[in-house]
C-alpha cells in the first residue's frame, strides 16, 4: 500500500524547489507525475511553479477549496504512478483526506509539501490534517539569524512583526521572515 508524506518548513526552506526535485526524481526514472497545487497562490501565475533557484519550475494543476480531488481526476482511469502537492498548507482537511484515500486505495504515492503554522504560530488547516494523517512526516530544517532552528513564518512591515490579524494575505505589502520561537516572541527580526 502507498503512503501519504508530508514534509515541512518555514518559508525560504526549500520546500518547493524539494517538490519540484522529487518531480524530476521520479519522471527521470519513467514515472508518471500528477503535480498539483491549491489555487489560493498565484504568485507564479496560473500553471506554473517556480523555486527559487533559477530554470527549477515545472507546469502544475490548480484545485481550488471546492473540489474533491477523487471527483476531479478520476485515478480508476488515470495513468499515474504518483502525486505531488506543493504548497499543501492552503488545502483543506478533506483535501488532505482525500488524498489519504488515493495512496491507499489507488495505490498511488502522495508526496506533499508545505509549512506547518501561519504567522500567529497556529497550524494551517490542511497541514493539521497531515499531523494527523500522514504516513511519513519529515521537517525540512533552516536556521534562524541567531543560530537556532526556524519554527515560525513572522509577518512583518516596517521593523514591526505583526502578531494578528487575517492568515492569508496573498500580495499584501507585509513581509515574511523565518524565525526561531524566541526571535519571534521577542521581535527579534534580525541580528541588530
Ligand atoms: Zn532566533
Amino acid at each position: 500500500m502507498a503512503k501519504l508524506y508530508f514534509t515541512y518548513g518555514t518559508m525560504g526552506s526549500s520546500k518547493t524547489a524539494q517538490a519540484l526535485m522529487t518531480r524530476f526524481g521520479l519522471i527521470e526514472r519513467g514515472q508518471k507525475v500528477l503535480f498539483l497545487k491549491p489555487e489560493i497562490d498565484t504568485r507564479d501565475g496560473q500553471n506554473i511553479i517556480k523555486s527559487r533557484i533559477p530554470g527549477l519550475e515545472a507546469p502544475v494543476e490548480m484545485f481550488s477549496n471546492a473540489d474533491d480531488l477523487l471527483e476531479k481526476y478520476n485515478f480508476d482511469l488515470l495513468d499515474i504512478d504518483c502525486v505531488i502537492v506543493d504548497e499543501v498548507n492552503f488545502a483543506t482537511k478533506e483535501h488532505v483526506e482525500q488524498l489519504k484515500y488515493i495512496a491507499e486505495e489507488f495505490d498511488v504515492p502522495v508526496f506533499t509539501f508545505g509549512l506547518r503554522a501561519n504567522f500567529k504560530t497556529e497550524l494551517f488547516e490542511g497541514s493539521k490534517r497531515l499531523f494527523e494523517i500522514a504516513d511519513t512526516i519529515s521537517e525540512i530544517k533552516s536556521p534562524c539569524h541567531c543560530g537556532k532552528k526556524t519554527i515560525v513564518n513572522a509577518r512583518y512591515k516596517g521593523r514591526k512583526i505583526i502578531y494578528d490579524g487575517e492568515s492569508i494575505v496573498i500580495g499584501g505589502n507585509d513581509q515574511y521572515k523565518s524565525l526561531c520561537y524566541k526571535c519571534w516572541r521577542e521581535g527579534k527580526l534580525d541580528k541588530k
